[in-house]
């Protein structure tokens, strides 16, 4: 029985929320886009379903969540959870007040709490304001995102402006009470007509209290942190026994690899740990600008190389020679090749027998799910936070994958990733 249905605005926002249910005794399983209707759902105490809605067009991302929502209900969850990004990424026109409103109403709950926090990475509510770390959300450079620039810290009021219902707090001295202070203020608010709490938190502690709260919602929306109160709630109601082994996944053997495609400052620091103990092959897009050249390129090089220990293959590349790529190609355009490139590769590895491979890079991991026609992950143990393996379900061949988003992991990533799941 499924009993927690999650909508997530993005890819890797999905699997850092799956990691979360995983790690307080959930099984998850992620989908990637919203399956057939029918579709038989997966064997799982909760599913996440990734969307690609963060800064899609607000009908396209309204219609996404809602079929997300049909498929979950008709899979028989029990709760619904709307999870965006801990830094609420969005603008005055969405998307994340027309989805939840879509979804209040969808469900005919007429409430739901706002909650962004997730102290663990430095991500705070107090007096309906964010603060990344030290510094409110509009001084944290989240103000200068390209696509969704926050320039206002007060979530009450960024949140009335992307709905037509209205916007209360729950503010820090009534989360301090607990669980039933919080659940007075949420319904004495709800009475009020108020369609939205934001909830302030700052601590675990608080976000416990604030799931305790909300044992009763049909619809939660928030960061991954305020997810981690949810599974007691269950377990409370005998819903779910107590597992140890939520996380477990099938044995897998077969060579590894590392695919690397993100240009962040993390990735690079992890090429160049790896590189002192394993093989690692950077590729080079300005010398060869075409993507079936490059992947035959890394599939020589690779060839007697695979086995238990990974091989690297990295289009990772400083900001100098990214901007020269761009610049003899376009930015699109350069990012498309190595994507494809790289999802050329995967797909070579796989079929000379790869079955544990890392990709760094959201759009990169994105790029290579979609070749590899992978439709469902099982989420497994975490490597770093946010960044479990997963078990490719359904596939012609059992795979092990781990996606990683660009500057998430130690810089031992990559060499640890294989320490944890090593051949059988
Ligand atoms: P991150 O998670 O760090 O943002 P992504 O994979 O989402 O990583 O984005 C990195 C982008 O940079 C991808 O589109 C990838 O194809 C592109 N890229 C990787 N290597 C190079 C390179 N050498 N030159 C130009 N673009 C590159």
């Amino acid at each position: 029985m499924i009993l927690l249905g999650c909508i997530a605005d993005d890819f890797t926002g999905a699997t850092d929320l799956a990691a979360m249910l995983v790690r307080q005794g959930m099984r998850a399983v992620q989908v990637i886009g919203v399956p057939e209707p029918g579709a038989p759902a997966p064997d799982a105490d909760a599913v996440i379903v990734a969307l690609k809605s963060r800064t899609a067009p607000v009908g396209e991302a309204v219609g996404e969540s809602l079929a997300a929502l049909a498929w979950l209900r008709a899979a028989g969850c029990r709760q619904f959870f709307f999870k965006y990004c801990s830094t609420f990424d969005s603008t005055d026109h969405g998307n994340i007040g027309p989805v939840a409103d879509a979804l209040v109403a969808a469900l005919g709950c007429g409430f739901a709490l706002a909650c962004p926090a997730f102290p663990a990475n430095g991500r705070s509510v107090y007096q309906g304001h964010l603060f990344v770390g030290a510094t409110l959300l509009n001084e944290s450079g989240m103000e200068k995102h390209p696509l969704t620039p926050m320039t206002d810290a007060n979530l009450v009021r960024v949140l009335a402006r992307q709905t037509d219902g209205t916007v209360g707090l729950v503010g820090y001295a009534t989360v301090e009470q607990g669980a039933m202070a919080i659940r007075h203020a949420m319904t004495a608010l709800k009475e009020q007509g108020r369609r939205y709490a934001i909830v302030d938190a700052v601590s675990d502690a608080h976000l416990h209290a604030i799931g305790q709260a909300a044992e009763t919602h049909a619809l939660i929306t928030g960061g991954s942190g305020v997810a981690i109160g949810l599974p007691e709630n269950f377990r409370r109601a005998g819903l779910l026994s107590v597992r140890e082994d939520a996380g477990s996944l099938p044995d897998v053997a077969g060579h590894a690899a590392v695919l690397a495609g993100s240009c962040s400052r993390a990735t690079l620091f992890q090429i160049g740990t790896a590189r002192a103990h394993v093989p690692v092959l950077e590729l080079d897009p300005l010398a060869v600008p075409d993507a079936a050249a490059l992947a035959r390129e890394a599939l020589d090089w690779a060839g007697g190389k695979l086995g238990a220990a990974p091989v690297v293959i990295a289009a990772s590349a400083t900001p100098e020679k990214v901007a020269a790529l761009q610049a003899r190609l376009g930015r699109e355009a350069a990012g498309a090749l190595v994507e494809s490139a790289l999802a050329q590769i995967a797909e070579g590895l796989v079929a000379r027998g790869v079955r544990r491979l890392v990709v760094a890079g959201g759009e990169t991991s994105g790029a290579v799910v979609t070749r590899l026609g992978v439709r469902q992950l099982r989420i497994g143990m975490e490597i770093d936070p946010g960044v479990p393996w997963t078990f490719a379900e359904g596939g012609a061949v059992p795979l092990l994958l781990a996606l990683k988003s660009g500057n998430f992991g130690a810089r031992d990533f990559f060499l640890k990733a294989f320490a944890m799941q090593a051949a059988p």
